[in-house]
């Protein structure tokens, strides 16, 4: 095979949306209006938008036509055969529901089996899993691999799950109290890392020998394919689509944000293989989100869902997508910048306790640097530390996060290589500026969800 040392972004450009250029006094102004909080941004104020890979994909010429032959019947539309077919094909799963995106999906499979008593047990649950799971009543518990909690370390498969203490938690719960094991590929909260078969494998041999259910968080399971090839024995001259049915085919179920890896802009869908759990779960699809044939969704992003599914195995989309992201991380490791390692598959996490060792936590270093990547180069990302997970103690102290992250989410097909080679040199220009960079403070904060609609003052 031909190699190349430059990977080329497999697409060329025949729509393009302006980026605003700004300049250092234009983005102080902007950001002391957002209260040092880039969520607060319009987004025509950013130049490269890491906020989220959530919903921010570009489309593809394909999914734009089919958009156009969106049926939009009530029952029965086309647009949705072609969407069940795709996922039927995918995931071998006879029975699925479309929904608007994840969450609702899992409100209403977690909702259903969750309540007062039960447990779920996941390599990580994503925010919004354990949300709904403890809205039931239920319990979430993640148990990642011990590797997985350790940023710097490298390991193939961090975002594995520990199946010794999967069958001693199955055992101490009592399986009938656990209502599912979940997994995560690739395992989001844990940094975009990826899921080996053989962890797959072995949780679905526990979960079948004392009858779990085992379900798939399936949103980046092309990305998590990519790595399995890659890295794994055995693999290596599968598809990544067989790969993703591979391991589609050990579960019960999944459910899907096809915000990710399905590429468009919003929908999602629950797949089963038991027809009285669907059935239970379709009564409650039609409830809130609508008729059992759409969903939450027009007919149109039903019709995008079925083509972003196909367009996401392509070889060398998927090798442009994780070489980019990986290209990035290499470059910023180089440079000396603090991160989790390997790089995952969908953002770079920068260890900002590392990074801003001076600043404590409680003045909230990656908060610092999320300020500061705004106003250097008008790039938005999100922290992902004492911001949005710390709380706080009876006399008002902070009890801070595990770690202090910074995340930049890519968005799929979005910016190219100069925009990457962009943000490098950003972090060149802050690396230099370290040691003078101070923390914040909060002013104004809600309840919940912190990281959302707090508001700080630069110290
Ligand atoms: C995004 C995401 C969800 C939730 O999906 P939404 O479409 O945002 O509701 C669930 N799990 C994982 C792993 C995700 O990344």
């Amino acid at each position: 095979m031909e190699t190349f040392k430059t990977i080329i972004e497999p697409f060329r450009i025949k729509m393009v949306e302006t980026i605003s250029v700004t300049n250092l006094e234009q983005r102080k102004k902007y950001l002391t209006a957002a209260h040092n909080n880039p969520f607060l941004l319009d987004s025509d104020k950013v130049m490269i938008d890491f906020l989220t890979d959530s919903g921010t994909s570009a489309m593809s010429a394909n999914q734009w036509a089919g958009i156009m032959q969106g049926d939009e019947s009530y029952a029965g539309s086309s647009s949705w055969n072609k969407m069940f077919a795709a996922i039927n094909h995918l995931t071998g799963h006879e029975f699925v529901l479309p929904v608007h995106q994840g969450r609702a999906g899992e409100r209403i499979l977690y909702g259903y089996l969750g309540g007062k008593g039960k447990t779920f047990i996941s390599n990580t649950h994503f925010d919004t899993t354990r949300a709904n799971i403890e809205f039931s009543g239920a319990e979430a518990i993640d148990i990642p691999i011990e590797e997985g909690k350790n940023p710097a370390l490298y390991h193939p498969f961090k975002g594995n799950m520990d199946v010794v203490e999967l069958e001693k938690l199955i055992n101490e719960k009592g399986a009938k109290n656990v209502s599912a094991v979940i997994l995560t590929v690739t395992n989001n909260s844990g940094g975009g890392q990826p899921v080996s078969m053989e962890n797959a494998r072995a949780v679905s041999a526990i979960c079948k020998k004392y009858k779990v259910n085992f379900f798939l968080d399936c949103c980046r399971v092309a990305e998590n394919s990519y790595f399995i090839k890659l890295r794994e024995k055995g693999f290596e001259n599968k598809t990544y689509e067989e790969i993703a049915q591979e391991m589609f085919a050990l579960t019960d179920g999944s459910v899907m944000s096809a915000k990710k890896d399905a590429l468009v802009n919003m929908g999602g869908f629950i797949s089963l293989k038991d027809e009285a759990m669907a059935l239970a779960c379709k009564n409650l699809l039609i409830i809130t989100e609508g008729f059992a044939t759409y969903g939450g969704l027009s007919g149109r992003d039903m019709e995008a869902i079925a083509i972003g599914l196909k367009e996401v195995f392509e070889p060398d989309y998927l090798h442009y997508r994780i070489s980019s992201t990986t290209f990035l991380g290499t470059k910023l490791k180089e440079m000396g910048v603090p991160l989790m390692w390997p790089i995952g598959g969908h953002a770079v996490y920068i260890d900002a306790k590392a990074l801003y060792s001076h600043i404590p936590v409680d003045q909230y270093p990656g908060q610092a640097l999320v300020c500061e990547l705004y106003l250097a180069g008008g790039i938005r990302t999100v922290e992902i530390g004492s911001v949005m997970f710390g709380k706080y103690d009876d006399q008002g102290k902070l009890i801070p996060a595990n770690m202090e992250l910074v995340r930049l989410a890519i968005p799929r097909r979005v910016y190219t290589q100069s925009h990457i080679e962009y943000v490098i040199e950003v972090f060149e220009k802050l690396m230099k500026n370290r040691d003078n960079v101070k923390g914040v403070k909060i002013t104004e904060e809600p309840l919940f969800l912190r990281h959302f609609t707090s508001k700080f003052e630069r110290l």
